[in-house]
């Protein structure tokens, strides 16, 4: 099959690669869309801890794809069915996974990470995936391209899911507007929130975040992110923040404009070689905020995200600015790395 494949930092090649073999409890699905993530670009140039020196493996865990083998003892699937990919697995037996957060599992697996993902025609779901549920019915009317994107969405319904949801009440600040940016707006939307302000620094992006739903665009070269929450709330900051930028000051700003009571998510994750920050601790204590951090998603997160998104009431389609077919996978990983994209979708 053709696939790609990373062989060290900055060296991922479009070449033919053996078909995956499966066992009895294995499923072997032809990959349909397969969405390119940061961690993916991450992983390309050498910066995931799960690929250290030596590693050679196909990346991809944002997976929509057909059953076109099964291993003897997989019972209740069937060649032909289509499925999103939840793409963790647990141990399966430890507080965490039986509590439903099996991405919290210290001894986790993953497609694209520990295991061969989806840049490539063919992708085996191993043994515990399938008995963890990650594989998760998708009918052929919805657009694949789009179910590839439950996984990411899965993501931000955590993040979310972490804040007690979004109210109708809410004055909602997302910060960030690339891809993860554009999905909380618009989940943060179609729980109601009552306004919802974006803030980011590169121009390019905040004609996304317009149109994605937000009712503010900030542009932080320009203006006052501090401001606009103020002026927008009468002074009484706001409800719900997402820090969904790498950005040490967006942590620190979090604290500062959120309103008595209000609740914060720490959606990224800080450079891993600068991972402190000085938050004013009094503001939390005298104001009461809710702080929270969420990583990935669960299997559970994935098969809520997908049954919002079969429902029709979301249409992920927005988030994807171009596609690729696998003969292009370089050029469409190069197009991932322009910032001013949002998601590049793969169609193996
Ligand atoms: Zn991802
Ligand atoms: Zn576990």
């Amino acid at each position: 099959m053709k696939a790609l494949v990373y062989h060290g930092p900055n060296d991922l090649r479009l070449q033919d690669h053996p078909d995956p073999q499966i066992s009895d409890e294995d499923v072997l699905l032809k990959v349909v869309s397969a969405g390119i993530c940061g961690t993916d670009l991450r992983i390309y140039h050498g910066g995931h801890r799960k690929y250290p020196a030596g590693t050679i493996r196909i990346p991809g865990h944002e997976v929509v794809g057909d059953v076109v083998a099964l291993g003897s003892s997989v019972r209740g699937i069937s060649v032909g069915q289509r499925f999103v990919v939840a793409p963790n697995w647990g141990c399966g037996h430890c507080r965490q996974c039986i509590t439903g957060n099996n991405n919290r599992c210290a001894n986790y697996g993953a497609l694209g990470i520990t295991e061969d993902g989806a840049f490539a025609e063919y992708m085996r779901v191993p043994a515990p995936a399938i008995a963890q549920g990650d594989l998760i019915p998708l009918s052929p009317d919805v657009d694949p391209a789009a179910a590839a994107m439950i996984e990411p969405f899965a993501c931000v319904l955590r993040g979310q899911e972490a804040l007690g949801g979004i109210r109708p009440e809410d004055l909602v600040v997302v910060m960030g507007a690339g891809p993860i940016g554009i999905l909380h707006i618009m989940f943060a939307r179609l729980q109601g929130a009552r306004r919802v302000i974006v803030s980011e620094m590169l121009g390019a992006r905040l004609d996304q975040a317009a149109e994605a739903g937000a009712d503010r665009v900030v542009n932080l070269e320009r203006e006052s992110l501090a401001e606009v929450v103020m002026e927008e709330s009468g002074g009484q900051g706001a409800d719900a923040i997402i820090v969904a930028a790498p950005s040490h000051k967006g942590q620190e700003d979090a604290i500062q404009i959120s309103a008595i009571g209000g609740r914060i998510n720490f959606f990224g994750g800080l450079p891993k070689d600068r991972p402190t920050t000085v938050l004013d601790s009094n503001a939390i204590h005298y104001k009461e905020i809710l702080v929270t951090g969420t990583t990935a998603c669960s299997t559970a997160d994935c098969w809520k995200a997908a049954q919002i998104v079969a429902s029709g009431r979301l249409d992920l389609s927005q988030v994807i600015s171009e596609q690729f077919p696998m003969s292009q996978a370089i050029e469409a990983f190069d197009k991932a790395e322009d910032r001013s994209s949002l998601k590049i979708v793969l169609n193996p």
